[in-house]
C-alpha cells in the first residue's frame, strides 16, 4: 500500500488506452489493495503488522506470485469485457499492466518504516519465502517527495492529453432566411 500515487500510474495510463473511462484504470491500480481488504474481511489475510501469534506476510494479494495471477487473471477479464473491441487485447494487457503496477510501487516502497514502523517489506511468494522491498518511504522526505510528486505528474500527464484531445467544438450554422 503506496497511497495516493497508485492512482496517478492510473491517470497517466489514460493516453494508451483512450476508450477506456479512467475510473477503471485507477480501479486496476489500487486492486491489490482492495483484494487485501476483501481476504483481510474473510480471515484469508491478517494484520499488515504480521507480526502477532498466526499472522503472516500478506500472500494472497501482495506476493509476487499471486500479483503475477491477479494482473494476468483481471488483465483476461478486461480484454473479455472489451471483446467488442478491435483493441481488446491492448486494452487486456494495459489493465493487466495496471494490476501489477501496484506491485512494482509497492516494491519500492515497502518497507516503509516511516509510516509503519513493523513493516518488513512484502513477500515473493507463500511459506517463508523472503520479504522484499527497495524501503523508498523508510524516509518520510521521500513519502512526500514521491506521493505529491508522483500525484502531480499523474495529473499533468492526464491533463495535458485531456486538453490535446479535447472534442472539436461544434460549429453552429447560420440562421437559415425565412422564406
Ligand atoms: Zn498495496
Amino acid at each position: 500500500m503506496a497511497g495516493i500515487a497508485h492512482v496517478a500510474v492510473g491517470l497517466a495510463a489514460k493516453p494508451l488506452v483512450p476508450e477506456v473511462n479512467v475510473g477503471w484504470l485507477i480501479l486496476g491500480t489500487c486492486l491489490l489493495d482492495i483484494l487485501w481488504i476483501v481476504f483481510w474481511t474473510v480471515g484469508l489475510e491478517t494484520s499488515p503488522a504480521y507480526h502477532g501469534p498466526g499472522a503472516h506476510p500478506p500472500y494472497w494479494d501482495h506476493s509476487l506470485l499471486m500479483a503475477v495471477v491477479w494482473s494476468v487473471l483481471f488483465g483476461l477479464l478486461a480484454s473479455w469485457l472489451a471483446r467488442r473491441s478491435r483493441r481488446r487485447i491492448r486494452i487486456g494487457i494495459v489493465f493487466g499492466l495496471m494490476v501489477f503496477s501496484h506491485w512494482v510501487l509497492d516494491w519500492i516502497t515497502h518497507p516503509m518504516t516511516a509510516l509503519s514502523p513493523t513493516d518488513v517489506g512484502i513477500p515473493l511468494a507463500f511459506g517463508n519465502s523472503p520479504l522484499v522491498g527497495l524501503g523508498l518511504y523508510r524516509s518520510l522526505t521521500a513519502v512526500w517527495v514521491t506521493e505529491i510528486g508522483g500525484t502531480l505528474a499523474g495529473l499533468a500527464i492526464y491533463i495535458l492529453w485531456r486538453v490535446r484531445n479535447k472534442q472539436p467544438e461544434l460549429t453552429l450554422e447560420p440562421p437559415r432566411p425565412i422564406v
